[in-house]
C-alpha cells in the first residue's frame, strides 16, 4: 500500500522542496496544496507533478474549512487514508508587540495557528486509518518559549508558532494513536527569510548558519520517517535534535 502524504504551502520554499523529495519515492503519493491553481507561482510544482504521477496538486487556502473538507473528501475517494500530514504553509508576522498592526497578529494566527487546526479537524479520521499516522506541524524555533522569539522582532509570527506548538501537544493528548510532531526546519533561505539579509547586513543566510531548502526538506522527511509513538509531542529540528518548548 502507498504511503500517502499531504504537504501544505507546496508551491515554493520548503514546501516545494518537501514535495520534490517525496516525489522521488515510488511508493509515496503526495497531495501538494497551493492557494491558487491558476497562479504563475505554482509553475515549478505543476512541472514536477507533470513528471511524477504520484504528485497531486490541490487547492487549499488556510484556514478555509471548505477547502480542507473538500481536500479530505478527495483523498478519501482516491486513496481512502492518509499517513502523514506536513502542515507547512505559514506567513510572516513582523514587528514588535506594540508596533505591529492588529491585522498582522490576526493574519499570522489565522494562517499559522488556525490553519493547521482546521486542516487537522478535516483529515484526522483519514489519519486514524493509517498504521503509523503522523501530523507534523512545521513550527519554528521562533515559537520556542525558552529559546525563541528572536530573530527579527517578529512578535505575531513567534506567538502564532508558540500557539501551534500547544496545538501539537493537544493532538498528542486527545489522539494518542496519532504521532504529533512540532518541527523546526532550520534557518532556510526562502522568500520568507529575505528580510533577514538586510537585517543582519549579509549577502547569504549561510553566513549565519542558514541551509538550503533541499537540506531542510531531506532532514525533515528523515525525522518524520524515523518517528514512532515515543516521539509524539516532541519539538525537534531538521536534524532530529530537540528544541526546547
Ligand atoms: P515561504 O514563505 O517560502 O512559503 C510559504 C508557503 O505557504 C507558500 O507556498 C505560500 O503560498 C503558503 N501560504 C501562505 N499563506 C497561505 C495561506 N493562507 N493558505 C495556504 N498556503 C499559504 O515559507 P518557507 O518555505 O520559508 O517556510 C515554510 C515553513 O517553515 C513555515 O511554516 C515557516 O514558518 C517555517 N519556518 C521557516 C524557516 C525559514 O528559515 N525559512 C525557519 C523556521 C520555520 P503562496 O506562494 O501562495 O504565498
Amino acid at each position: 500500500m502507498s504511503t500517502v502524504y499531504l504537504v501544505t504551502g507546496a508551491n515554493r520554499g520548503i514546501g516545494l522542496a518537501l514535495v520534490t523529495e517525496l516525489s522521488t519515492k515510488s511508493t509515496t503519493i503526495v497531495y501538494a496544496t497551493v492557494r491558487d491553481l491558476a497562479s504563475p507561482d505554482i509553475r515549478e510544482l505543476l512541472a514536477l507533478a507533470g513528471k511524477n504521477s504520484n504528485v497531486r496538486v490541490v487547492k487549499l487556502i488556510a484556514p478555509s474549512e471548505e477547502d480542507s473538507k473538500a481536500l479530505a473528501k478527495r483523498i478519501e475517494e482516491e486513496v481512502g487514508h492518509l499517513d502523514v500530514v506536513i502542515a507547512n504553509a505559514a506567513i510572516d508576522g513582523q514587528g514588535k508587540i506594540v508596533e505591529a498592526s492588529i491585522e498582522t497578529f490576526i493574519n499570522a494566527f489565522q494562517v499559522n495557528t488556525i490553519g493547521p487546526i482546521v486542516l487537522f479537524r478535516a483529515v484526522h479520521s483519514l489519519l486514524e486509518k493509517s498504521k503509523r499516522p503522523i501530523f507534523a506541524d512545521i513550527s519554528s524555533i521562533s515559537g520556542s518559549i525558552t529559546n525563541g522569539y528572536a530573530p527579527a522582532e517578529q512578535a505575531a509570527y513567534a506567538i502564532s508558532k508558540a500557539a501551534s506548538n500547544m496545538f501539537v501537544k493537544g493532538i498528542s493528548i486527545e489522539h494518542p494513536n496519532i504521532i504529533a510532531l512540532a518541527l523546526h526546519p532550520g534557518l532556510v533561505k526562502t522568500r520568507n527569510t529575505t528580510h533577514l539579509l538586510d537585517m543582519f547586513g549579509i549577502k547569504d543566510l549561510s553566513e549565519i548558519g542558514g541551509i538550503t531548502t533541499d537540506v531542510s526538506a531531506k532532514g525533515v522527511i528523515k525525522v518524520i520517517e524515523e518517528s514512532d509513538k515515543s516521539h509524539t509531542a516532541t519539538f525537534r529540528d531538521y536534524k532530529g535534535d530537540t528544541v526546547p518548548w
